[in-house]
């Protein structure tokens, strides 16, 4: 009975850790290795295997220490597209229902953010998140068409680069923005204005009606062409930017005249790698300090949130003020900690399980040992 017991508390402490939390969840992705990786005798990334932690645990090792890390979800590198899908359609779900959702893809270069967001153009089980919840949502919307609800859906792609917003998508007044880079001229200022009713707008970005999931992945494919000759003509490297992918979607019953305004964000962050990592001059210099700036606001927001603070400081970085009217209050919010798991990668991937740590689970021991 005692185990019984234990498992009890244990239950209600994990309950206790949800309910403070809120609408934040933390899940780690570990990504399979690649060809050319370390091989199995070296491994630096394990999964505990008792009850407690089945899941939701996971081990790293680095120079001989043992770190160990929860979360709401460990997905494993066997993990399919389909097996973390499953996981996340209940947010687009609550999108649907009129919630606010952001989710995050955060972790170093090349440790699976973008596969998990966008998956592998052209093979349908590789699809990532993206084009699956678009799937899930067009699906949606036409069932529930038949029960007399009519909807409205928009969507926008941006990027912010060094601080500055990038519009992705073709604009009609111009030739776009590809067109002023080419030109040479930086990216145009785009202003984020937030209005009475707790959105945020962005002055001159284009904002697209959308019907279908074909039209919304013709609009991808522009906006990561858009990515790559930005990229191209600035210099930037990959992974320096993060990508905000934006559905609005407002639904109207007719017989009832219930409204409902959700919104959807899905967003591949910046590459996390520390300074030394990515060289520590000039532009590159600015660009990690801007990342890091922008990634520790995000945290330091979801963090004051979990910790339901008076004060969020969403004003320190362009991304946390953007979403704003999407961090907190009753909207939800995921995060992926996207990981490598091999070992030459184990002193950034310490640094992301402990970012996302932070970010998890902490309120519960740390303020009340300080106590
Ligand atoms: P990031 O966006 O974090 O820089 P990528 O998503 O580009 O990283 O992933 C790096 C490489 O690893 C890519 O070749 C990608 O296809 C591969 N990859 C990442 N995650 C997985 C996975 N879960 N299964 C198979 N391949 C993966």
């Amino acid at each position: 009975s005692k185990v019984i017991e234990g498992e009890k508390l244990r239950k209600k402490l994990h309950n206790t850790i949800l309910e403070l939390k809120g609408n934040i969840r933390v899940f780690c992705r570990v990504r399979p290795l690649l060809p050319g990786e370390n091989s199995s005798e070296d491994k630096s990334i394990s999964y505990p295997t008792s009850m407690e932690f089945l899941g939701r645990g996971v081990e790293l090792v680095q120079n001989g220490q043992k770190h160990s890390f929860t979360f709401d979800k460990v997905f494993m590198p066997e993990a399919s597209q389909d097996d973390v899908f499953v996981e996340i359609s209940q947010l687009v779900q609550s999108a649907l229902d009129g919630y606010k959702v952001c989710v995050f893809a955060y972790g170093q270069t090349g440790s699976g953010k973008t596969y998990t967001m966008m998956g592998k153009p052209g093979i349908p089980e590789e699809q990532g998140l993206i084009p699956r919840c678009l799937e899930q949502i067009f699906q949606t919307k036409q069932s529930h068409q038949s029960q007399g609800w009519r909807y409205e859906m928009q969507v926008s792609m941006l990027e912010i680069y060094n601080e500055m917003i990038r519009d992705l998508l073709p604009s009609n007044r111009s030739n776009g923005d590809v067109a002023r880079i080419e030109n040479g001229s930086a990216a145009k200022q785009y202003v984020i204005k937030h209005d009475p009713n707790g959105n945020t707008h962005v002055s001159d970005l284009t904002v697209v009606d959308v019907c279908s999931k074909r039209e919304v992945s013709y609009l991808l494919k522009h906006a990561s062409h858009s990515r790559l000759v930005g990229k191209t003509q600035m210099n930037e490297e990959s992974s320096r930017s993060h990508f905000v992918f934006t559905m609005r979607i407002s639904g109207i019953s007719e017989s009832t005249g219930q409204q409902i305004h959700g919104v959807l964000n899905l967003i591949d962050l910046a590459g996390s790698e520390r300074l030394s990592k990515s060289g520590s001059t000039g532009d590159r210099l600015k660009e990690t300090q801007s990342i890091n700036k922008s990634l520790s606001s995000l945290c330091d927001v979801i963090f004051a949130l979990a910790k339901k603070e008076e004060y969020v400081p969403y004003r320190n970085s362009k991304l946390t003020y953007l979403l704003q009217p999407c961090l907190g209050g009753d909207s939800k919010t995921l995060m992926f900690v996207n990981i490598s798991p091999d070992s030459s990668s184990s002193g950034e991937s310490l640094c992301s399980l402990r970012f996302a740590a932070r970010v998890n689970a902490c309120e519960i021991g740390v303020p009340r040992r300080n106590m």
